[in-house]
């Protein structure tokens, strides 16, 4: 036992490498990436001490060279679902008595090791598995998912010291509890930060938690089941299985001992999942929290006072990094007739610049979309644009999945503000444009607001401040991260807590006290120094 209060050290975001030609960086990322690619790697099951790789496994291939084997993981079966939920159970009551300084020690040294000795492997993984350029890749694998980690113990100290006033002879404390049972973590593909960040947010707060990442992030996500290993954390806290996503939630759904679910992803199966824990409710012993972060539609309204430079490279920026597979990708833009036609002048003529092809190659701007599905998908939106009257293909609109999963950039220009590239979520390189009147602004606003059932992020461009002001006031719904003059993407741990609302999930902001504030649950001790001898009160004497 250790009789002092400890302070936490103050985080702060790790800087990002720009990995510049000649750097030693750079060349340490390339040949890792030559490493990883030319080896052959078996991904197992982690369920407590054991590492299971199944008899059942599924081949890894990166999404820009899609006949190269990268290796395989494993698939679970029911067994080892149901032994990763006992697993956790066990490693529930010493992970929960363990002290909060030992605790978050642990996720301190995994961002240590992610920020140094891991960095170089973490980013090639991302690149590799999820097909991110390398500076998209340390942007998130390296930079977010150490921000993520660092940052969490400060707010969760936060949390811990917020304690209830005393009065006369009374001692009131608040006990921040770890969720009675255990947490269900569910992944995207899209982000190497987010994923670690779901298991590890409410293993921090003291809950031990079943993950099952995506299949298209799996390949990063055995990294970082390798650092937590590596800082320390205790088997069977975080039990990463993977496999058929229907048959391990039907189980980890159905247990009596489910708590919460930290879900990432699409709108569409969040909502199976809710029904999913809606129709379970009586099996549960406690309410479970469910926190999700899903889709979204995100928009730039530009007004006709924005600066065209600063609007194109947001559109760009925002658009198109990472293929706009970003839940926050700006995906429909409103321009006022007065400047769109030098606005999209000058987009095709940037987007010219950028080049395609695999991350390994630096001056890459665009990599692959992450799988066959999703190039289709985007595909058929491409193709029924191209026959659609009410849509023109201003920019690309070409694709070739011989080798990996390439789309070009495509710009779409329509006359109808609700044409469907206006309204639904396509998760790739596509950017729909509206054009209206100037002094249509204010009915644009309501469009903007009422278009899609999203409410995740967007941006307003503009150089008068009583537009911004008014922008802002009546958009207050339309994203839960809001912009101005900037792109809707890109948010930093500690500085802009991330999460919509609407159809956007639960809004609980990742990367903020906010989000661990659902991993626990209060108990208030009253202590009574001279409790009273006497029922009566003063005025019955
Ligand atoms: P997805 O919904 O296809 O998959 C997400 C996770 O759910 C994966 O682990 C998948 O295996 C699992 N899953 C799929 N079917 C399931 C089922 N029936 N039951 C239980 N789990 C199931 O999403 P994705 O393609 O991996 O990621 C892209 C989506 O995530 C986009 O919609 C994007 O907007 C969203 N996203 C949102 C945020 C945010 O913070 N709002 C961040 C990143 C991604």
């Amino acid at each position: 036992m250790i009789n002092s209060f400890f302070n936490v050290p103050k985080p702060k975001n790790e800087p990002v490498l720009n990995y510049k030609k000649n750097s030693p960086e750079r060349k340490s990322v390339l040949n890792e990436y030559d490493k990883l690619f030319n080896t052959k790697i078996d991904i197992p099951l982690y369920i407590g001490d054991d590492k299971i790789f199944s008899k059942k496994r599924k081949k890894i291939f990166p999404p820009h060279n899609h006949k190269h084997e990268l290796g395989s993981y494993s698939i679970a079966e029911k067994l080892d679902v149901k032994n990763a939920i006992k697993s956790c159970l066990k490693s529930k009551e010493k992970w929960e008595n363990l002290s909060f300084e030992n605790r978050s020690s642990i996720f301190l040294k995994a961002a240590d090791l992610i920020s140094g000795k891991y960095r170089f492997k973490i980013n090639a993984a991302t690149m590799l598995g999820q097909s991110k350029n390398i500076y998209q890749a340390e942007i998130d694998a390296a930079c977010e998912f150490a921000d993520f980690l660092r940052f969490n113990v400060l707010f969760a100290s936060q949390i811990y010291s917020n304690q209830p006033i005393q009065s006369n002879g009374v001692i009131n404390r608040l006990e921040y509890r770890a969720l009675e049972g255990f947490i269900y973590s569910i992944t995207p593909f899209n982000f190497t930060a987010i994923a670690g960040n779901l298991c590890a947010a409410p293993a921090l707060m003291g809950n031990v938690v079943v993950w099952k990442p995506s299949d298209y992030q799996i390949y990063s996500a055995n990294v970082i089941m390798e650092i937590f290993e590596e800082a320390g954390l205790p088997s069977g806290v975080i039990n990463m299985i993977s496999g058929d996503p229907n048959e391990i939630s039907e189980i980890v759904l159905s247990h009596k001992m489910f708590s919460g679910l930290h879900f990432t992803g699409s709108t569409e199966i969040f909502k199976i999942l809710w029904k999913k824990i809606s129709n379970n409710l009586t099996k549960y012993l406690n309410y479970p929290r469910i926190v999700g972060e899903t889709g979204g539609k995100d928009f730039i309204l530009a007004h006709k006072t924005a600066k065209i430079d600063e609007l194109v490279t947001s559109i760009i920026r925002g658009g198109f990094e990472f293929q706009g597979q970003k839940c926050s990708a700006a995906s429909r833009i409103y321009l006022p007739k007065s400047i769109s036609k030098k606005v999209i002048e000058k987009l095709k003529d940037k987007l010219s610049e950028l080049s395609i092809g695999s991350p390994n190659d630096m001056n890459n701007f665009i990599t692959s979309v992450i799988h066959e599905k999703s190039f289709d998908k985007i595909v058929d939106y491409i193709e029924n644009a191209r026959k659609d009257k009410n849509a023109n293909i201003i920019y690309g609109g070409t694709y070739d999945k011989s080798i990996g999963y390439f789309i070009k950039p495509t710009l779409i220009l329509t006359e109808n503000p609700n044409y469907i590239t206006m309204r639904e979520e396509i998760f790739g390189p596509v950017v729909s444009i509206f054009e209206y009147e100037d002094e249509d602004f204010n009915k644009t606003l309501d469009l903007v607001n009422n278009t899609s059932k999203y409410g995740l992020t967007g941006a307003i461009c503009s150089q008068n401040r009583n537009i911004i002001k008014h922008a802002t006031e009546i958009l207050k719904n339309a994203a839960g991260n809001f912009y101005i003059n900037d792109k809707p993407s890109g948010a930093v741990v500690g500085q802009q807590p991330f999460g919509g609302s609407r159809a956007s999930g639960t809004n609980d902001k990742a990367g903020s006290y906010l989000n661990l504030l659902r991993w626990v649950s209060p108990r208030l001790i009253k202590e009574t120094l001279n409790p009273p001898s006497n029922y009566k009160y003063p005025c019955m004497d």
